[in-house]
């Protein structure tokens, strides 16, 4: 079937956000009502929460055609989130945005201009700063980007998020990454195409609390270098041979020293503290190794992403 007009879908992974989804739906469709040459529908995807998200998505749905939405069996996370709705979506563009008006629907308009021009394949909001974040989640976060970027040559920036409207093309290229542990900046990264960035302000979440806590975001963090870089068992590798050199070194110093003065150096201190060290390292090397090993394990069960519960 041919469209006379452009449809735009908004894809929303929403787990318990009862209190900010009718502000987001309120605003986002104002907003979105305005840009006369394109229609939109929103695709609300409810990542299992436990509180009334799901009434209030359906309360909505009801009243508005424009709104479909996929309920999880249970909570799948984010990336889970993300990639149900694009692949739900019928758009000929699709815009990720997260429900607690973090990512300002002001920006749709023009990003939607940028796409259709053909200026660029895909257009995502740059935030500017963290104000809001804490202190130390903001140095955490931008550690964690400096570090990573080394890491895996990706592009991958503090401030550059999932809120990104694409075109086909681009959703295309994304749905074809199978994989079952998904990393979406990096999948965003890896496909590459013509990004542009509009900056923003960040804003305090609309309603309700952050989904992240440390271990979450440290989890994700590490996730995130895992998929897109084997440089840890090149560290791994680097440290075993340095260690070696070390040992080596040692034990050339220790039978100098012995020729010169017999009795004169005690290495048992030091052999027990090389000792310990590289016993220490070998084990959270072999860490590392399981972790991409338990990577490709998962990967080969070829699970699904998500499961459906309910469509609507
Ligand atoms: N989210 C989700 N599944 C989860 C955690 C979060 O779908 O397991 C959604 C959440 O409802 C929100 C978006 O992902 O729409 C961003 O979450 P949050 O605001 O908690 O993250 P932050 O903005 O603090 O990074
Ligand atoms: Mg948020």
């Amino acid at each position: 079937m041919s469209r006379s007009k452009d449809l735009i879908s908004v894809i929303v992974p929403c787990y318990n956000e009862e209190e900010s989804l009718p502000l987001f739906y309120k605003e986002t469709g104002q907003v979105l009502a305005e840009v006369g040459d394109a229609d939109f529908e929103f695709v609300f995807v409810d990542d299992g929460s436990s509180d009334g998200t799901l009434s209030v998505i359906k309360n909505i749905a009801a009243k508005d055609e424009k709104v479909h939405y996929i309920v999880f069996s249970r909570n799948f996370g984010k990336e889970a989130g993300m990639y149900a709705g694009l692949s739900e979506a019928r758009g000929d563009y699709c815009v990720i945005m997260d429900a607690d008006l973090q990512h300002p629907p002001e920006l749709l308009p023009e990003m939607y201009r940028r796409v259709r021009n053909g200026t660029c394949d895909c257009c995502g909001g740059f935030r500017k700063g963290r104000e809001g974040d804490g202190f130390l989640r903001s140095f955490f976060s931008r550690s964690f980007y400096k570090i990573s970027k080394k890491l895996t040559h990706m592009d991958m920036s503090d401030g550059h998020g999932d809120f990104r409207m694409m075109n086909r093309k681009v959703v295309s290229a994304i749905l074809e990454m199978r994989e079952y542990n998904r990393y979406m900046k990096g999948l965003f990264s890896f496909v590459g195409f013509e990004t542009e960035w509009i900056e923003y302000e960040n804003a305090e979440r609309a309603a309700g609390n952050s989904k992240w806590n440390f271990k979450s975001l440290f989890a994700y963090a590490f996730e995130g270098i895992l998929s897109f870089s084997t440089a840890p068992l090149k560290f791994a590798g680097v440290i075993g041979a340095l260690l070696f050199l070390s040992g080596i070194g040692f034990m050339a110093v220790q039978l100098f020293q012995s020729f010169r003065q017999p009795n004169a150096v005690s290495g048992l201190d030091i052999l027990v503290f090389i000792v310990l060290l590289s016993g220490s390292l070998q084990m959270m090397f072999i860490y590392i190794l399981g972790a991409y090993v338990s990577k490709d394990y998962l990967e080969n069960k070829r699970r699904p992403v998500y499961i459906v519960r309910e469509r609507g």
